[in-house]
């Protein structure tokens, strides 16, 4: 019996019991969960528990989002297929995948080197074309590709980035998590004639995001 077999299985599980009995409906986002690899982004040691409803460690502090979390927040942006879209915080890139599969063109920025790399390395093997990386404060969004048609942030921020803001395209969604260190809430903003109207997803938990628009990085432990 083959691997391949089996996490096909655990996908469609993932899909039934995690995304479709929760409410996520959108198609595009659903036929990317069933074929992204979700088992190829995490460590060795953790491969066991790639498809259960939870976050897990990716190394550096950071999380891969729960299946869910992932879900909800890709189906937000309302993807058609024709999209450019920015997405801040590349951590494992599984998100990336899904968000590339489901829209034109991805630009993704991680602050984090390392990760942005080994995500870049896993996203190539897939054979993932439409994706450029970035090694950056995503707070300050990523200007020489702007505007966008859809934006999204995949870590916690203290309020809005407003470059983020500035380089969303008319009719333009961006989804963030937006409250303290410790638990925030999802918003979906659209931009319409330039102001923008806000609606809550609900509570969430994401690590933090840090830069200029973002936390301050919290001193190590010594
Ligand atoms: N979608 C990713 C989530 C990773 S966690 C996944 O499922 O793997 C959030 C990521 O945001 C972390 O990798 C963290 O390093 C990154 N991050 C935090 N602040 C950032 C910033 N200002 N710019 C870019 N990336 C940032």
């Amino acid at each position: 019996m083959s691997h391949h077999l089996d996490y096909r299985l655990l996908r469609e599980k993932m899909v039934q019991n995690q995304l479709i009995a929760r409410g996520i409906r959108d198609e595009r986002v659903l036929a990317a969960m069933r074929k992204v690899p979700r088992d190829r982004f995490v460590e060795e040691a953790l491969v066991g528990e790639a498809y259960n409803d939870h976050p897990l460690p990716i190394g550096h502090q950071q999380t891969i989002s729960q299946p869910y979390m992932v879900a909800l927040m890709t189906e937000a942006l309302e993807l058609q297929g024709e999209e450019k879209v920015l997405e801040i915080g590349t951590g494992c890139g599984y998100q990336t995948a899904i968000l590339a599969e489901a829209s034109y063109k991805v630009y993704t920025v991680e602050r984090i080197r390392p990760l942005m790399v080994k995500a870049r390395n896993i996203l190539a093997e897939l054979g993932h074309k439409n994706i450029l990386f970035k090694a950056f404060d995503g707070t300050l969004g990523w200007k020489e590709y702007a505007p966008f048609d859809a934006i999204v942030v995949t870590a916690g921020a203290p309020k809005l980035p407003q470059p983020l803001f500035d380089q969303l395209a008319e009719g333009g969604r961006l989804i963030i998590p937006i409250g303290n260190r410790f638990s925030q809430e999802l918003f979906r903003v659209t931009r319409r004639k330039g102001a923008s109207i806000t609606k809550s997803l609900g509570g969430c938990r994401f690590v933090n995001l840090i830069g200029v628009h973002g936390w301050k990085e919290q001193p190590g432990p010594s």
